[in-house]
């Protein structure tokens, strides 16, 4: 490839932002340049010009470009049809859901997919920001002549530990009660033991039902040569700072280290499932990851609220991150629906917004969940691999890299009330594995291909406001 040094005069800190994306996206190199070829606003004197609108709506927004828009830039347009860093900044900022009411938000602070502006633009299964950035790299090779590359399409397999104790399992129960005794909470411990002939009676109703499946996961997956990362809650919802919304179960259980030892042998992944107050408090956070990475003995660079559950806006959510010194985060989605919160499906490091300035921990996009597809009791397992099949043609059409969230509960058929859930799930490795052109892989495996093969163009760029600006990232 030839690689090309493209200009843009400008100052715009978020035009520079955009254009450091634009190099992760296509390797082309961009400066903020007085004599550089691209203008940005009238009067630069530029060959080429990018118009500049102060700020898109929902209604304005360009709409995700058609074929008859590629056919368009091909021909001898010297003026981008939009601003295109407007209109990214429009999606990565969330300008579309600022003045939105409380009730386009659930009762976690999520965002309702009916009620947004992506499922007005783009159907959730667009990365609108890919399909902008697709067209201004096609203007600028018309234009130009620049040759670019774009990224191989990649899916990340990732999968929240919410409730993995078979419901049918008194062990877990008895260690709690055992646990609370020796630990001298003797409150816990009555209590424990009030509820158990109602563990008994579980166990009789749900005896067969499994919801233990991590060896399952693992060998399913490995069937078909992938990976996962498992995100662990380590704050049960017992423990101080906890919420009546966290898990069941204490990773501090004998059966739990024999599953970190078993992921570890196995090459998954660990992440922190930050609980659900985590978010209003930084000490819960650091405590949480400093509990898990001690009982798994394995890295934990990364994480996924627990309900999603960030404050709202989330910025100051994803800063605290980066304060604690996160290498990724994946919180940032839609939870009823597949969608792409932010526009955008690629890695990225954030914008804030609030600050004006870049966070400096990845974001990845998780793009499907499992319940975002089978919620709805009419899907059949025919009709959600046909909607994950759209997802997927797109992914390739526009080199995403998407992430999905399989619970641990439902990624094998272990029981019946996830069973057709498990049956998605392998359908979708069968799929991805007859898929030459996308990439599966782990949160993990993509942090180290960043840091180690595309250093320089891209965890350089990324930060390219600063970079662009001039002063040193
Ligand atoms: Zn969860």
């Amino acid at each position: 490839m030839s690689k090309r040094h493209i200009g843009l005069r400008s100052a715009d800190s978020f035009a520079a932002y955009t254009l450091g994306l634009l190099t992760h996206f296509s390797g082309i190199e961009f400066t903020l340049n007085e004599s550089g070829e691209l203008g940005y606003g009238r009067n630069t004197g530029a060959t080429l010009l990018i118009p500049k609108i102060d700020r898109y709506t929902v209604d304005t927004v360009p709409k995700v470009p058609t074929d008859e828009d590629d056919q368009r830039i091909e021909t001898a347009i010297t003026t981008f049809p939009f601003d295109v860093f407007s209109a990214v900044r429009f999606w990565l900022c969330d300008e579309g859901h600022k003045s939105y009411s409380g009730t386009d938000f659930d009762r976690h602070q999520r965002l309702a997919y009916q009620a947004s502006a992506q499922n007005q633009h783009a159907h959730g299964s667009i990365p609108i920001v890919n399909a902008y950035l697709s067209l201004f790299l096609k203007w600028l090779r018309c234009r130009l002549g620049t040759d670019y590359q774009r990224p191989r399409a990649a899916v990340i397999l990732t999968h929240d530990v919410d409730q993995p104790v078979s419901p049918g399992d008194i062990s877990h129960h008895l260690w709690r009660i055992a646990s609370s005794t020796m630990s001298g909470n003797l409150r816990a411990s009555l209590s424990l033991i009030r509820s158990t002939p109602n563990q008994l009676r579980k166990r009789i109703q749900t005896g067969s039902e499994q919801y233990w499946n991590f060896e399952k996961i693992t060998e399913l997956e490995g069937k078909y040569g992938f990976k996962s990362t498992y995100f662990f809650a380590s704050r049960p919802r017992w423990f101080k700072g906890a919420s009546p919304y966290d898990v069941d179960y204490d990773i501090r259980a004998k059966a739990f280290k024999r599953v970190f030892q078993h992921l570890h042998e196995n090459g998954a992944g660990i992440g922190l499932h930050a609980s659900y107050n985590a978010c209003e408090d930084q000490s819960l956070f650091v405590a949480e990851r400093a509990r898990l990475a001690r009982l798994s003995g394995m890295e934990c660079i990364g994480c996924r609220h627990h309900y999603w559950h960030m404050k709202t806006p989330f910025w100051p959510t994803l800063d605290l991150h980066a304060q604690v010194g996160m290498t990724y985060d994946m919180s940032v989605a839609f939870n009823e629906s597949p969608g792409y919160r932010l526009g955008i499906g690629i890695p990225f490091y954030p914008w804030n917004p609030k600050t004006g300035d870049v966070i400096p921990v990845m974001q990845i996009p998780t793009v499907i969940m499992d319940g975002a597809l089978l919620y709805n009791p009419n899907q059949t397992v025919d009709s959600a691999l046909a909607e994950l099949d759209v997802i997927l043609d797109n992914v390739k059409k526009y080199h995403a890299t998407v992430a999905i969230d399989w619970h641990v509960r439902s990624s094998y058929q272990g029981n019946r009330k996830y069973e057709k859930w498990a049956k998605v799930y392998e359908g979708l490795l069968k799929r991805l594995q007859m898929e030459p052109d996308i990439d599966v892989t782990t949160p993990e495996m993509l942090c180290g291909h960043w840091r180690v093969d595309r250093s320089k163009e891209t965890i350089d760029t990324q930060k390219a406001a600063h970079v662009l600006r001039g002063t040193d990232a």
